[in-house]
């Protein structure tokens, strides 16, 4: 069975012409495939499998599996021809595998034609003729009729091996019978040789000779050195078994000679290590590319466990993210609820908080409007008392009542003002007024205290400050006195300044900064916040060493900051205290109507002799009232109520009427109201324990032409009176 043919060059000159005029698509397969082909002229077979190999590499990059296929199958044949069998059946069988994925091709029934010779090589006949039916099969289908002897002689061939001489000669016979073709010498020598084979084994040994001897003869014409090398053997078998020992033996040495020549060729083809090293080339690639796989699979494991990793944490965080969506959604629920309870609560509240705030501010309107009326008998008579010649220790406990008297007085005018600020019920008036002026008569007013307190008593203005100014000179009179009256009355033998500076003028708007500065007791560092609070003061030797209500300062507070400003204290205990403030006052070109300043003295004979008729319902009051005018020889009638002070007024002449605003019946305004429509030139005072809902404008509107609140100051009082009794 050692058969050597070398049918493969057929195949190449068979397929090669098909192959490369079709399959020249990449030209790097092609390059490196008429590379190998130079070599395998050559026989430089290292540089062939290297030139195959990078083809296939070449295809298999490409995903070209037609070219890698039969690449493949070329290396498995030239492993074949260099009886690498076993590598011939890898490679080809992988080829075989790759073209059964695509139509079949000439090449595909190639390489089942050669896996069958391989087979036959390792005496696998039944694969060998699986092989060899299949090349049949892929040959009928693509009409490849060339194949059709080749196929032929594969088949006797296995079937002289099954020992089927009989079906082998008829195949055999069917050879040899043909014409001797130049493309058919080697197959019809080999199937002479094999009939030859067939009449050894049938111990017809003259007739195993003359197949053999013609054989040779055929051989002779192609040069076909394996093939005749096996004949040669074949031969000196024969003659051995003819017992020619000398024909046996001159055969032998024709055989050996010939196989040595053969085996030396085959050796430069491809030197063993050379071989052995391509194996070792191919094992490492192989294995490289395992390992690649393998890494690659591995890669691609780890990244889809990371994309699992991944959607499990997305999914957890998703998870957790509308968990604690819902969570938040049902706390903001929750907390929606609690807010809209807690609004309504507020609501609730505020509608409390403002019903307290009306009922204290009513409360102490009610308190202060209901004190006043005694407080004004107290006063008024206290007064009377006083004019009467007291006793000796009778002045004392008089001059003790009068003070009390003015404090409570002092006091409860305080309560008014700030219930009035805090209940919004104050308003800021614009008008003109000359800032200079307004601070000299205040410093005049006050005079009298810094001479008690034999202080120094400085009013700096500066020069620059406009003239006329648009403000509320009432509110900041009530600043100033308040600020100057304490700083007079916390310092003795000290300096008391009140400085005002320009600090800028821009757009007809003259911002004023305000010094009041003295040099008295001082205010401890801990109370500097407090002393602006309702109610307090320093201490309670203070107040019981310099009286006040411990209100001042609280509205001047309120005040300013009605004004848009606030007030800064600067104090040191001993050293004295600053207080500062800035006001932003719109100047003005007109010349003010200063209202004349209210001087504290009256002329009493301007007063004199005068005729004044008083209403008012309270009897105390109408005594008090009418004793202090008698006191100073002023003629008065009384009369209670409204409704019969406009019949005498009808009737009669007085020189001024003091109206009571409360009276039974109607109101002193609606008298006066009604008393102007027949009467508009005498004098008519308001006299009235004033509320929070009374204010002077709101009197005068009625046709009054001033107000003395009540307790009234008995010297104010007169000091009114002259006014309107002087002309
Ligand atoms: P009072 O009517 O008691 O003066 P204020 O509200 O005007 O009420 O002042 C509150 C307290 O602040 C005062 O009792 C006093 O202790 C302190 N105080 C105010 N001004 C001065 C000042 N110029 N020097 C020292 N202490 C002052």
């Amino acid at each position: 069975m050692h058969l050597k043919i070398k049918f493969y060059l057929i195949f190449i000159f068979l397929f090669n012409s098909i192959l490369y005029s079709q399959h020249e698509e990449t030209d790097s397969i092609s390059y490196y495939n008429n590379l190998a082909n130079i070599h395998i002229k050559k026989n430089q077979y290292k540089e062939v499998f290297f030139y195959t190999q990078k083809a296939i590499n070449y295809a298999q990059e490409k995903a070209n599996t037609k070219e890698q296929a039969i690449q493949t199958a070329k290396l498995g044949r030239l492993y074949y021809n260099l009886k690498k069998y076993d590598d011939a059946i890898d490679k080809l069988t992988e080829s075989i595998g790759l073209f059964k994925t695509l139509s079949p091709t000439p090449e595909y029934a190639k390489a089942y034609y050669y896996l069958g010779l391989t087979y036959i090589e390792k005496a696998n006949l039944a694969a060998a003729e699986t092989c060899i039916n299949k090349t049949a099969a892929i040959s009928k289908a693509l009409q490849l009729k060339d194949n059709d002897n080749l196929i032929l002689l594969q088949k006797a061939i296995i079937n002289r091996e099954n020992k089927k001489y009989e079906l082998a000669s008829a195949q055999l016979n069917t050879i040899i019978s043909k014409s001797d073709a130049p493309n058919l010498i080697d197959t019809k020598a080999e199937a002479l040789y094999q009939m030859g084979l067939i009449e050894q084994q049938n111990n017809r040994y003259n007739l195993a000779l003359s197949y053999f001897n013609k054989a040779l003869n055929l051989n002779a014409k192609n040069q076909n050195s394996e093939q005749k090398s096996h004949i040669l053997l074949a031969i000196s078998l024969v003659y051995d078994k003819m017992l020619d020992k000398s024909n046996a033996y001159s055969y032998l040495k024709l055989h050996l000679n010939l196989k040595e020549s053969l085996a030396i060729a085959n050796n430069e083809k491809l030197g063993i290590n050379d071989y052995e090293a391509f194996k070792e080339s191919q094992r490492k690639i192989n294995q490289a590319r395992i390992n690649k796989k393998k890494k690659d699979q591995e890669r691609t494991e780890k990244f889809s466990r990371l994309i699992n990793y991944l959607s499990v944490a997305l999914i957890a965080i998703l998870s957790l993210l509308s968990f604690s969506l819902y969570k938040i959604n049902i706390i903001r629920k929750k907390s929606n609820l609690l807010l809209q309870e807690k609004n309504n609560e507020l609501i609730i509240a505020k509608e409390k908080a403002e019903k307290a705030s009306n009922a204290r501010a009513d409360f102490l309107s009610t308190v202060s409007h209901e004190l006043r009326t005694p407080l004004n008998a107290i006063n008024g008579i206290t007064h009377l008392l006083l004019e009467e010649n007291p006793k000796k220790a009778q002045l004392h406990y008089l001059s003790s009542l009068q003070y009390s008297g003015n404090y409570l007085t002092a006091f409860i005018n305080d309560i008014l003002e700030i219930n009035k600020i805090d209940s919004n019920k104050i308003e800021i008036e614009r008008i003109n007024f000359d800032l200079k002026k307004l601070l000299l008569d205040i410093k005049n007013s006050l005079n009298e205290v810094a001479t008690k307190n034999k202080n120094e008593f400085i009013l700096e203005i500066d020069n620059a400050i406009p003239t006329h100014l648009t403000g509320d000179p009432i509110k900041l009179s009530q600043i100033f006195m308040n600020l100057i009256n304490n700083a007079l009355k916390f310092t003795k033998n000290g300096k008391v300044s009140i400085i005002a500076k320009l600090k800028s003028l821009e757009n007809q708007k003259a911002i004023i900064a305000f010094d009041i500065i003295d040099t008295g007791i001082g205010i401890p560092e801990e109370k500097l916040e407090s002393v602006f609070d309702s109610f307090s003061q320093g201490s309670t030797e203070i107040n019981r060493k310099y009286g006040g209500t411990g209100l001042g300062l609280t509205i001047v507070k309120k005040i300013l900051s009605l004004l848009g400003s606030e007030i800064h204290l600067k104090s040191n205990v001993g050293e004295g205290s600053t207080f500062s403030f800035e006001l932003a006052l719109t100047v003005n070109e007109q010349q003010p109507e200063q209202a004349p300043v209210q001087e504290n003295i009256f002329d009493l004979s301007k007063i004199k002799g005068k005729n004044i008729l008083v209403v008012e319902d309270n009897k105390i009051n109408q005594m008090i009232t009418k004793r202090m005018l008698e006191n100073r020889e002023i003629l008065c009638e009384v009369i209670d109520n409204g409704e019969e002070a406009i019949e005498v007024m009808k009737n009669n002449k007085y020189d001024l009427v003091l109206m009571d605003v409360h009276l039974p019946g109607i109101n002193g305004t609606i008298a006066t109201e009604e008393i102007r429509k027949f009467d508009t030139t005498t004098p008519i005072i308001a006299m009235t324990a004033i509320s929070l809902n009374e204010n002077r404008e709101m009197l005068l509107s009625y046709g009054m032409n001033d107000v003395i609140t009540k307790p009234f100051i008995p010297n104010d009082f007169y000091v009114i009176l002259s006014k309107h009794l002087a002309n």
